[in-house]
């Protein structure tokens, strides 16, 4: 009999994990309670980037008189913006549904809970479906988090679920939290025309990104008019005749139609029998999760958002391969760990950011010798023509091997371009590995191989 593997959670870790134990000769029962592919495809990581996409083309039409062009009035059809959305996720799904039917995969719509550390119960709509289980992994992922002094109504005050796209565009939106999903915001209410005024806790938006990467999109939001509210914690939101007024900790109040909350999430861990079944936890977080992301009891285990490592559609999607070859002991013949440290991320901005590995400013922290290149793209031909020679590409290697320890793209296309230094920083690749590639000229990536020389 093969192995039987039953997941809770369809977003990236279950999918992920579904399909490659499938392939790999489990017997799988994959349990989600909304759509195949997860709140990334439902309300994350596609709605937050097609929004972002759709402005993009707004502010392209709007920048076209430097390429010689003379444009007219473009303006925002919500409706078919929505639409367009909601075409992208019924296709990811359905072409998730397609993968996982192939591969064998058994999909029951229902809510999951463990009855005990082998059993699992899905609540559907034709009743009680129990599934007996050799391993199981939970992936239910995580929601936003509401602080008690807020209370959003989807209409003025309003979570990421609200914002893909919002029932009208705000007149003027007040966006609380400076982290990745805060800047997204900024970014995609401004290229929509909105006005936009940002709450920053500390003194520098996205605070633990490098400072110099911070200044560029600082610079970008001064540009666009954006006001930021530096060194300021929200503590209240009041309703007020033209919309709402939030309220900070050092006495001053930002005045707007609209305020988003983007103050990070928390894990869909309560009501899914996870204390029923042994598994330890910590508050929400499921606690003292093992390299191979095994919960205390060993045959469960715990994937994506509420593992509480790096909250990415790109890591949970990882942790349920790592996860499915665990399972089905394919990590007695070859396993790497997963290397968090070694994980890219993209900020979607204009310019986009994005980075890998070590960061100068940690390195510089930690008092590490470390070789830094920088080249603006102010010298890429590409740039140039592109009419955006904004931004930079910088490579930190180490001086005695050269072998690239991390780097930092900001700049059009950033998040395609850092797929080059992921590969570098995860093999071990050097400097010269990438100088003596021969790219595409005129291409943004002949920037890495100038900061490699
Ligand atoms: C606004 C925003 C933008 C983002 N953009 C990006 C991005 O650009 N790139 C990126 O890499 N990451 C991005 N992220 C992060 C990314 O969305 C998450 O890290 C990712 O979705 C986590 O995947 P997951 O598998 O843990 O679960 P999720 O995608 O959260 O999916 C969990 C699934 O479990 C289901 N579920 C929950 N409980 C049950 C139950 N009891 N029974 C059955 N099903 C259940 C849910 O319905 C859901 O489908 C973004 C996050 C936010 C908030």
């Amino acid at each position: 009999m093969s192995l039987r593997f039953v997941i809770i959670g369809g977003g990236p870790a279950g999918t992920q994990a579904a399909t490659s134990a499938a392939r790999l000769g489990a017997d799988v029962t994959l349990i989600e309670r909304d759509i195949v592919g997860g709140a990334a495809h439902l309300w994350d990581c596609v709605p937050s980037k097609a929004m972002i996409a759709t402005g993009g083309r707004l502010d392209t039409i709007e920048d076209s008189n430097g390429m010689g062009l003379r444009v007219t009035d473009a303006s925002v059809d919500l409706e078919a913006v929505r639409e367009r959305i909601a075409r992208i996720t019924d296709r990811l799904e359905h072409h998730n549904r397609t993968l996982l039917e192939s591969q064998g995969v058994a999909l029951v719509r229902g809510t999951g809970r463990l009855l005990d550390d082998h059993t699992v119960v899905a609540t559907t709509e034709a009743g009680e479906l129990t599934f007996e289980a050799d391993a199981i992994m939970v992936s239910t992922g995580s929601r936003p988090r509401i602080p008690d002094w807020a209370s959003p109504d989807g209409d003025r005050v309003l979570t990421t679920r609200d914002s893909y796209p919002p029932k009208v565009l705000p007149e003027h939106v007040i966006v609380i939290g400076s982290g990745v999903t805060g800047v997204e915001f900024v970014h995609m209410f401004s290229s929509f025309g909105c006005r936009v005024t940002l709450i920053v806790s500390r003194q520098q938006v996205l605070p633990t990104k490098d400072p110099e990467v911070a200044a560029v999109l600082e610079e970008d939001f001064l540009q666009r008019g954006v006001r930021l509210y530096k060194g300021a914690r929200a503590i209240g939101i009041e309703h007020t005749e033209g919309g709402v007024s939030v309220r900070c900790d050092d006495g001053r109040v930002a005045e707007g139609t609209h305020c988003v909350l983007a103050i990070g999430s928390i894990p869909n861990t309560e009501g899914i029998g996870l204390a029923e079944a042994g598994v330890a936890m910590d508050g929400p977080w499921v606690a003292d999760l093992d390299h191979h992301l095994r919960t205390n009891v060993a045959h469960i285990y715990a994937a994506g958002d509420i593992s509480g490592k790096l909250p990415l559609s790109s890591v949970a999607t990882m942790q349920g391969r790592k996860i499915a070859e665990h399972v089905m002991g394919l990590h007695k013949v070859d396993h790497r760990h997963l290397d968090y440290e070694k994980a890219a991320s993209a900020i979607f901005t204009d310019p986009e950011i994005a980075d890998v590995g070590l960061a100068e400013a940690d390195a510089f922290a930690e008092g590490r010798k470390v070789r830094v290149t920088k080249v603006p793209f102010a010298s890429s031909a590409k740039a140039l023509i592109n009419d955006d020679p904004r931004g930079f590409v910088k490579i930190i290697s180490d001086p005695a091997t050269g072998v690239i320890l991390g780097g930092s793209i900001v700049g059009p296309q950033a998040a395609e371009l850092i797929a080059v230094l992921a590969v570098a920083v995860t093999n071990g690749l050097r400097v010269s590995d990438i100088a003596e590639s021969i790219f595409v000229h005129p291409a943004l990536a002949e920037a890495l191989t100038d900061a490699a020389e």
